[in-house]
């Protein structure tokens, strides 16, 4: 038998935001279509939810 090292797997990285759980989004102004300015803010990543790793399903 092989011994078998206590090895966490490492979740994958949120391709999106690149781990750091937030994206730089472009400021949009105006009601109906939304132009864009030159402004960026930073928004929260909503594939991970900031977490800066992608959610996995199985366990
Ligand atoms: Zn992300």
């Amino acid at each position: 038998m092989a011994a078998r090292k206590n090895v966490e797997p490492k979740p994958a990285r949120c391709p999106d935001c690149e781990g750091k759980g937030e994206i730089a989004e472009t400021v949009r102004v105006g009601a109906r279509k939304g132009r864009a300015t030159g402004d960026r803010q930073a928004a929260l990543c909503l594939i991970c939810l900031g977490t800066g790793n992608v959610p996995t399903d199985g366990k």
